[in-house]
């Protein structure tokens, strides 16, 4: 084993020891199937079930795990491998907010990649095809900064705001964890949640995700009228829509715009073709700040494995830290740090610009004496090495 891994090993069991494993989330952990990935050999160990915190704890302490997951499922024999024969008794529902699914403008300054075949290499996200020698697989080098976690958060805000509007689940009903890296969890664990099928599932994707969404369905025809169902006072889509649209409508200016914000405020009950016209224009701008930007597939998962709140997140060293509402929304990276005491001299073989309030960005290859966490991220992401 490395010396860097020895040093992870030790830190994360001592950390286990001690980690606020709590029985109200997850809830029922002995229903529950725990998987993890061992910390030394990256063995996924899957199947696992305790009937208690301390059994975990115990468990966990000795077998050291680099990543820590429960199902979002309850199981009547959780401790089966066999699918078929666990016994699913429901799941929660998880909002998964992954800034890597994002597209953001900041990842042209902190990402990168290298083709495998040519060795070219680039800023961002990977391109489909390598622009020197055509090759198609790449080394993608991503980081996160805190525009990043800023559009992920809102992101998480925005699917919390339309659980509440649309779905009647109060924030309270919430649980919120940020994930140790990119983004955050969002699971609601209602009676009636736990039972949906896989298809209810997927409509609540489409719908959050506005899949197949026609703006023609808001406006009604009637003889020579077209009635509008956009006002900013509605509920649901068509009131988020209406509202966006009714910021972009006001600093337009024109004749037809006047029309269109007499519509959106409910002043106006038919629209003219023109007044249609511009929203049609105006739709493609407004549509990414009501649509949630989640990961389709872990929603609609109902055997899903997912990260256990206060444990850590084996490519950061961060915790997967529980959040209320308020504190999501001033929520920032500090609060998931663990290692806060002393400081470790490593070695950079590789860097992000910036990484918490540090500028690294001219550090690569260089010896650096470095805050505990800030070294401790970078020896979870290989990217440093222990120096004496
Ligand atoms: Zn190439
Ligand atoms: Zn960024």
């Amino acid at each position: 084993m490395s010396r860097e891994l020895k040093l992870l090993k030790s830190l994360f069991s001592r950390y286990y020891r001690y980690a606020e494993f709590t029985t109200d989330f997850p809830r029922d952990l002995p229903r529950r199937e725990i998987a993890l990935q061992l910390l030394e050999n990256e063995a996924m160990v899957r199947h696992l079930s305790f009937n208690s915190i301390e059994d975990l704890r115990k468990y966990v302490v000795k077998n050291v795990p680099s990543h820590l997951y429960y199902s979002t499922a309850y199981y009547e024999n959780p401790g089966v491998d066999d699918m078929d024969q666990k016994g699913w008794l429901g799941a929660e529902l998880v909002f998964d907010i992954d800034v890597d699914h994002i597209p953001t403008p900041c990842k042209e300054e902190h990402d990168r990649w290298i083709c495998e075949n040519c060795g070219e290499a680039g800023r961002g996200s990977k391109p489909e095809k390598c622009p020197k020698c055509g090759g198609s697989k790449f080394r993608q080098i991503s980081w996160i900064c805190d525009k990043c976690l800023e559009v992920a958060r809102e992101e998480a805000l925005k699917v919390i705001e339309v659980l509440d509007s649309d779905f009647g689940v109060s924030p309270h009903e919430v649980y919120i964890c940020f994930s140790g890296h990119r983004g955050f969890h969002i699971h609601v664990d209602t009676d009636v949640i736990r039972e949906l099928s896989q298809d209810a599932r997927r409509e609540i994707a489409d719908y959050m995700r506005l899949i197949g969404l026609r703006i023609d369905k808001f406006f009604t025809k009637r003889g020579k009228r077209t009635y509008s169902r956009l006002m900013i006072t509605s509920s649901g889509i068509p009131g988020r829509l209406a509202r966006s649209l009714y910021e972009k409508v006001i600093e337009v200016g024109t004749q037809v715009a006047r029309e269109v914000e007499l519509v959106l405020e409910g002043k106006k009950e038919t629209i003219s073709r023109k007044g249609i016209k511009l929203i049609e224009k105006l739709l493609p701008e407004v549509l990414p700040s009501i649509r949630c930007e989640i990961d389709e597939k872990v929603l609609i998962d109902t055997h899903r494995l997912i990260r256990f709140p206060n444990s850590l997140h084996g490519k950061t060293g961060l915790k997967v830290t529980p959040l209320t509402v308020s504190e999501l929304e001033r929520f920032s990276i500090e609060k998931a740090i663990v290692f806060r005491k002393g400081s470790l001299r490593v070695r950079l073989h590789d860097a992000p610009p910036k990484l918490f309030d540090m500028n690294l960005g001219n550090c690569v290859g260089r010896v650096l004496d470095l805050p505990m966490y800030v070294a401790i991220y970078l020896i979870c992401r290989k990217v440093a090495t222990l120096e004496e």
